[in-house]
């Protein structure tokens, strides 16, 4: 019989995640502080908890999918959390995108228990959550990788042991870093081929067969610009929260990060001005309202664009 997996935090990843695991036979305890969420995953196999700690009981494995490493220390530390229902036989997998740091110090007030941790963000998006195929980074011990190896596999397909507890999160926001960056370059680029007039989506077409192109520029453009869907179901505050956590890191080890720094205060940016619940890749739009032109192409729909913008804040402010 496969073991007991409990998840907290069945938000916009976790949901296709949990979804995964009962397809690959696991028995799952969830836990979210919204109600709605857990009531939306009235599956076969999956079961609600009333707490962190009532999870951690339940569940020899408890994988975190939170905003935050704040909401992560919560969960863990609180009186009512992880950590006052893990046994020393029990994991933690947090799969958020959390900082390096505080997973650290998390381990080590695990290990106090007998209990063992990984980290294990996750880079594919919502489409890779929903499709199982996920990229995961993995921090941590590799005895402790082996014992999880077959629950990571169910919700992904590339695992890669990156290094010592912590160093999957460090990894994912130095990732993070570098998709923000190209995703902000290359509306740049765009914003200023369209006010010259030029068809953008020749101009990407052009730039994809060039040395220029990046991932923003051959999926993210395509699928959620071009045409105004803006719903990749990944926000502009969980973007900037990541790039924010890469330039402290660069603080922390004394590393410059020069354009780091810059793209994380294009996100503040958007942020400040109120963009926090919408889609990432609507940080062109912010460069296009300063420009007065669109990046859009023939399958554009405003209706469509208006509508996404609608679901994406209702589903992020719940
Ligand atoms: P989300 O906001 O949709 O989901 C987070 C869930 O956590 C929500 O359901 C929320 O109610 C719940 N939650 C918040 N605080 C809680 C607490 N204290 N206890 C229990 N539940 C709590 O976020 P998401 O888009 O699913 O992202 C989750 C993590 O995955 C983030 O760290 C994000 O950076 C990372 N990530 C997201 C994507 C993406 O495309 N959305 C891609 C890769 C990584």
């Amino acid at each position: 019989m496969k073991l007991k997996v409990g998840f907290i935090g069945v938000g916009a990843m976790g949901t296709p995640m949990v979804c995964n695991l009962i397809k690959a036979g696991y028995a799952v305890t969830i836990y979210d502080i919204r109600k709605e969420a857990m009531e939306a995953l009235a599956l076969e196999g999956v079961e609600q908890a009333s707490s962190p700690k009532d999870v951690a009981k339940q569940c020899p494995v408890v994988i975190t999918m939170l905003p935050s490493s704040a909401e992560v220390e919560a969960t863990v530390l609180s009186p009512d959390g992880v950590i006052e229902g893990v046994t020393p036989s029990s994991i933690l997998i947090d799969m958020s995108s959390s900082y390096t740091y505080s997973t650290r110090m998390l381990s080590k007030k695990l290990a106090e228990k007998g209990a063992r941790m990984l980290d294990a963000p996750v880079s594919g998006g919502v489409r890779g959550a929903r499709e199982g195929t996920l990229a995961i980074m993995v921090g941590g011990d590799e005895k402790v990788l082996k014992e999880c190896r077959s629950i990571l596999e169910a919700v992904g397909s590339k695992i890669t042991h990156v290094g010592n507890i912590g160093a999957g999160h460090a990894v994912k926001c130095l990732n993070n870093m570098c998709s923000a960056c190209t995703m902000i370059i290359t509306s740049e680029a765009l914003v200023a081929a369209t006010k010259l007039g030029l068809n953008p989506e020749l101009v990407l077409a052009a730039i994809n067969n060039s040395s220029g192109r990046s991932y923003s520029s051959e999926y993210k453009f395509p699928t959620f610009v071009l045409n105004g869907a803006f719903n990749s179901g990944f926000t502009v505050s969980l973007m900037n929260k990541d790039v924010g956590m890469a330039v402290r890191l660069g603080e922390e080890l004394h590393v410059p990060m020069f354009l780091g720094t810059i793209v994380q205060q294009v996100y503040n940016y958007a942020v400040a001005k109120g963009g926090s619940d919408m889609c990432h890749t609507s940080i062109v739009k912010f460069i296009e309202e300063c420009c007065g032109v669109k990046v859009r192409g023939q399958k554009y729909s405003k209706k469509k664009e208006v509508a996404n913008h609608d679901r994406h804040r209702k589903a992020d402010l719940h």
